[in-house]
């Protein structure tokens, strides 16, 4: 299909709403992004007409429901080019698949003074559980700093691998300066030392093309929510080799082939890692997501963000009162900024009043605004519905509120 952004635009209800009586331009889309009719009409569906728990009903519903979930996952499987339906593990969300195998991993391989490496540019969500997984048991995080530019120092990452580093966890794409990171060169890099690499792909599967098997990573997680599908859902890719030999996280039903009070039997991939009733419609609202995406192309997805990014950037940079903070070479739909003498937060309330949401703060990246000495920034993330006029709007709206200062 061709990209067309009007045909776009009329799928997603929510934009057609007026806040304070005007059009919504919504630059949040690093946060959560807007679900089309096409998810919302899936979700309403089986709400309505089949709702059944999955996996544990003869029944036609339960049939039915376990069917449309099990295609889901492989809908999700052909989209990141896994091998296997069973190295989808449907979770909450990337903070849930993190955990799950900061929890797991280091359960089963991690030891005193082990090394875990993460990067400067990190979540929380990719921070929190590593520190805790290393205070568990006593290793050590070890951290890849980043330059101005916002961009990794690959020269240093190669200098912190060790005999003791056990895995390396960095993110796809920045969530606060939009940098899309040479993962692929990370992963050889790390693999031609054999360890494995967790790839926080929350901000990375709905602005670039995913392939696990020409990444090679061994694990990927991206949440549904931030992919156009519903919230309270999520992904784990995962290697067999290394979900194989991980011990359970959660334990409940559906993750086991038979409980004694002797001894259980874990069930097989990918249920071991499902226990207890998982959001099966949310999977589902997920499958048709990406399958909405994948509809439009990926490839010109990319295309759409490269403009609206490149765009926003020329016309920012126009403004001499804007600093913008991380201006990688390769960089998505994310831009960062402070207007200089204005807190990003008076910032971003005005910009609201003038119909713009953008989001202001740390962006749940603390490590990383201390790098550049700030409090915070105002953040506008683009999605596939967004425009190059509505980036004419920030732009005016920004100069507006220099103006407002002046006086
Ligand atoms: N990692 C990155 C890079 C993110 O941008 C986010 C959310 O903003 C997360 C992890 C956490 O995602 P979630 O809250 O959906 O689990």
């Amino acid at each position: 299909m061709n990209f067309n952004i009007n045909k776009i635009r009329q799928d997603f209800p929510i934009l057609r709403q007026k806040v304070y009586n005007k059009s919504l331009i919504y630059f949040d889309n690093g946060a959560t992004s807007q679900k089309p009719q096409q998810v919302i009409d899936v979700l309403n569906d089986y709400y309505l007409k089949h709702n059944s728990n999955i996996h544990r009903g003869v029944h036609f519903l339960s049939e039915k429901t376990t069917q449309a979930y099990e295609t889901a996952r492989k809908t999700i499987k052909n989209f990141i080019n896994a091998d296997n339906d069973y190295e989808i593990i449907f979770t909450a969300g990337t903070t849930a698949s993190i955990n799950l195998v900061a929890y797991s991993f280091a359960e089963k391989f991690l030891f005193e003074d082990d090394e875990i490496i993460i990067s400067e540019m990190e979540h929380h969500s990719n921070i929190v559980p590593w520190q805790i997984a290393c205070e568990r048991k006593k290793a050590k995080l070890k951290i890849i700093p980043f330059n101005n530019n916002g961009e990794l120092i690959l020269d240093e990452y190669k200098k912190l691998i060790t005999q003791k580093t056990k895995l390396i966890a960095v993110n796809h794409i920045s969530n606060s300066l939009g940098t899309i990171n040479p993962i692929k060169e990370i992963i050889k890099i790390a693999h031609s030392n054999n360890i494995p690499v967790l790839i926080d792909g929350a901000q990375g599967i709905q602005h670039q093309k995913v392939d696990v098997k020409d990444l090679d990573c061994d694990f990927y997680c991206f949440s549904g929510h931030k992919v156009y599908g519903p919230t309270g859902i999520g992904v784990l890719y995962g290697k067999q080799k290394w979900l194989d030999a991980l011990p359970p996280y959660q334990g409940g039903g559906d993750m086991i082939k038979s409980v004694s009070f002797e001894k259980t039997v874990y069930n097989d991939l990918p249920f071991k890692f499902e226990a207890g009733t998982t959001n099966y419609i949310g999977a589902i609202g997920l499958g048709q997501a990406i399958k909405y995406i994948d509809n439009i192309g990926i490839d010109e997805i990319i295309k759409h963000d490269k403009k609206l990014i490149d765009y926003a950037h020329k016309k920012l940079l126009e403004i001499p009162e804007i600093t913008i903070y991380g201006q990688a070479e390769k960089k998505s739909s994310i831009i960062s900024f402070l207007i200089n003498g204005i807190h990003h937060f008076d910032t971003g309330m005005l910009l609201d009043k003038m119909d713009i949401a953008v989001r202001t703060g740390t962006h749940c990246t603390m490590p990383l605004m201390k790098h550049y000495g700030i409090e915070g920034t105002v953040r506008a993330s683009f999605g596939i519905y967004n425009t190059c006029d509505e980036i004419d709007i920030l732009y005016n709206a920004i100069n507006k509120i220099i103006k407002m200062f002046k006086k």
